[in-house]
């Protein structure tokens, strides 16, 4: 009697420091996983060398081999063609115009779906987190950027062959602050953690925020979101101010998209969420409740992540998983 072949998935984060490949088996669980450093070395051929490590490594761990697996997805941190698996480019590592599924196929023979890794998060937390049996989730992740997700009956909504959701760059404030795509006033040159760092070390500076100085918090690398949080727990209320209003930015970009989309749920994940989960989330649902129109102030719940660092790599690969056992387009 012939033993039926367990179905094995990779999830693989692509993250700007660090990678990490998780082996899932049919039940989700993740039964092998490795995590290595993005940086550390040129180009998108040594690049594509250390992912093919990874997912091996992975792959020894769980003791399966290459060809038990039915496909890999793969979570990105930039602009993608999703269509035919193309990153478009990661201005971090100096990567262009890379076919990562399809070098990624040569190698392990199976099938691989590339996605954004917010989107890819967001997926996750549909599939197994905050947004569970939810018709539409919207994700968003404030970080040194701020990142957003949705989906949609199942699936993820993006252009016909580029991620969207770039909630990160809608104008909230026209001429206000340069963002890093080059225009201003968008969301994340007010929101993101880098903008609150930036607010916070000017006040520590300035002798406004006596913790966080003694801290070395003037130096914008030390501002992380732990910091800030310890910050507001040691009495430095000038960076709870910061903190509050770069959330009610936050909350004013999420009130809009709740007027277009609806979302039953907001997920919001990262680091400010994880190290300060009730000032932050108050904030944001405040000034978000407020900016949806009427209608819409009571249709949506706002909820913490739930799969932190796993979200992308099993995102990626559950996503992968639909895309491949039931058609879901991808
Ligand atoms: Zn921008």
């Amino acid at each position: 009697m012939s033993k039926k072949k367990n179905r094995y998935v990779v999830g693989f984060d692509l993250g700007g420091t660090k990678m990490m490949a998780v082996v899932y088996d049919e039940a989700w669980k993740g039964c092998g996983r490795s995590r290595r450093k993005t940086k550390g070395f040129s180009g998108a051929v040594a690049g594509l060398e250390r992912i093919r490590e990874t997912i091996d490594r992975a792959l020894e761990e769980a003791g399966i081999e290459r060809d038990a697996l039915a496909g890999i997805g793969i979570g990105v941190p930039g602009p993608l063609d999703s269509e035919r698996g193309i990153l478009l480019e990661l201005p971090n590592l100096g990567w262009q115009n890379v076919a990562i599924k399809a070098e990624l196929e040569k190698v392990f023979k199976c099938q691989v779906v590339a996605s954004n890794d917010v989107d890819a998060g967001t997926y996750g937390e549909y599939r197994f987190g905050a947004g569970q049996g939810k018709r539409c989730v919207l994700g968003v992740f404030p970080g040194t950027g701020i990142g957003g997700g949705c989906v949609y009956d199942g699936v993820i909504i993006r252009g016909k062959a580029i991620s969207a959701m770039e909630i990160g760059h809608m104008c909230v404030l026209p001429n206000g602050p340069l963002c890093g795509c080059g225009r201003r006033g968008c969301l994340e040159a007010v929101a993101s953690r880098l903008a609150i760092a930036q607010a916070a070390a000017g006040a520590a500076y300035r002798g406004e925020a006596p913790y966080l100085q003694s801290v070395g918090g003037t130096d914008l690398t030390k501002v992380r979101s732990g910091v800030l949080a310890k910050a507001i727990a040691e009495g430095d209320t000038s960076v709870e101010v910061i903190v509050r209003r770069a959330a009610g930015w936050l909350g004013v970009g999420i009130g809009s998209v709740v007027n277009l989309l609806a979302p039953d749920v907001v997920v919001l994940g990262g680091g400010l969420v994880e190290a300060m989960p009730e000032i932050y989330l108050e904030a944001v649902e405040k000034s978000a409740r407020k900016h949806a129109m009427p209608a819409f102030h009571d249709v949506f719940e706002i909820k913490a992540a739930e799969l932190k660092d796993d979200s992308t790599a099993r995102g990626a690969a559950a996503w992968a998983d639909a895309v491949l056992q039931r058609g879901v387009t991808g």
